[in-house]
């Protein structure tokens, strides 16, 4: 395959040295980026020793990675440039990293920099240590409300800047949502996000499917626009309480059925504060614009309650036990 022209650093371009492992398949150990500086044409290499992977996604690998140079750990997103011959997921890509890399903020998994070789696309990330809140709700089964006020808020404040900055992620959900070294949420993969050019513009069409769809999305008619982010915001902190997303179904099909027709309860085996249930029915209102907006949810008595404690830290043992409040 003809590896395609990304275009998207063309001072960078990188070389691998390979290995083989004890089955005989070839593998990369070893990462190297040129850099060179454009005014003066001097080039620069940094290896990275690739390490262990931790996931993959619809179109990349993403492993452990350590600059030889700093000693830093890093998480590298490697895309095969075979999974980019399509224009249109080349186009992906590069308005993943066109919108990733101008966001700066605590909450954002923080994005390094972009390079290339003949084969691949390397995007070099932020290390998330605890890796994503998938894997804790698989273990945990379900959070506490004092976790789950400590992980929302951090999500509200994360969404805020990227809403502030015209951008929607459109694919909030737990696999999204990492959680660092210190227990802190970093929203990551983009790959589905959109830059609105004024915040009034309205989205059409959107390059793939996002996990916790809102019902605007599937209808598809009127557009759509940032409280889609605030219906998937609904359906994390049911699941982050209840265990399991609100309207899972046997199929896609079935599932869009029960979106579109809003059908969910709250089982009785599990207890949800009445707060929680009225801030959660709130964001899953199948109009947008009766959904609150940030500041409402924010300000809402789940959060603002004069009982209410937000935890300022979680232990590192919550990734695997439920947390002993003292
Ligand atoms: P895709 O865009 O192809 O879906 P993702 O960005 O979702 O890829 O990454 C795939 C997986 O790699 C994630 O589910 C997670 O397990 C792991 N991962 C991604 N980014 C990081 C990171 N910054 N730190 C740690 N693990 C990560």
């Amino acid at each position: 395959v003809a590896a395609p022209r990304t275009a998207l650093a063309p001072t960078a371009s990188s070389s691998s040295s390979r290995s083989k492992d004890k089955h005989g398949n070839v593998e990369i150990v070893e990462i190297t980026e040129t850099r060179r500086d454009p005014s003066t044409g001097a080039t620069s290499s940094h290896k990275y020793h690739k390490g262990r992977m931790l996931g993959k996604g619809g179109f990349a690998k993403v492993y452990h990675a350590t600059s030889v140079d700093s000693n830093k750990t890093y998480a590298i997103k490697i895309v095969p440039k075979a999974n980019l011959v399509k224009s249109r997921a080349r186009q992906k890509l590069q308005a993943e990293i066109k919108i990733h890399r101008c966001l700066k903020h605590r909450r954002i998994v923080e994005y390094k920099h972009f390079f290339e070789d003949r084969t691949n696309c390397y995007i070099l990330l932020e290390l998330c240590h605890n890796q994503s809140m998938n894997e804790l709700i698989k273990r945990r089964k379900r959070l506490t409300e004092p976790e789950v006020l400590f992980y929302m808020a951090q999500l509200i404040d994360g969404t805020r800047y990227m809403h502030t900055n015209n951008v929607i992620h459109r694919d909030l959900k737990l696999g999204n949502l990492f959680i660092d070294r210190h227990m802190s949420i970093k929203i990551g993969d983009l790959g589905l996000a959109t830059k609105l050019t004024h915040s009034s513009e309205r989205k059409r069409t959107i390059c793939g499917t996002p996990n916790y769809i809102a019902p605007e999305i599937i209808d598809g008619k009127g557009g759509h626009s940032f409280q889609v982010d605030i219906w998937s915001m609904g359906v994390i902190m049911y699941t982050l309480l209840v265990g399991k997303p609100p309207y899972e179904a046997k199929d896609v099909k079935s599932t869009y059925k029960r979106i579109i027709a809003n059908v969910y309860t709250f089982p009785d085996h599990v207890s949800v504060s009445e707060r929680a249930k009225d801030l959660i029915r709130s964001m899953l209102q199948s109009k947008p614009e009766m959904r609150p907006t940030l500041d409402q949810v924010q300000n809402h008595e789940f959060f603002t309650a004069n009982d209410v404690k937000i935890p300022l830290s979680l232990p590192q043992s919550s990734t695997v036990e439920q947390p002993r409040w003292r």
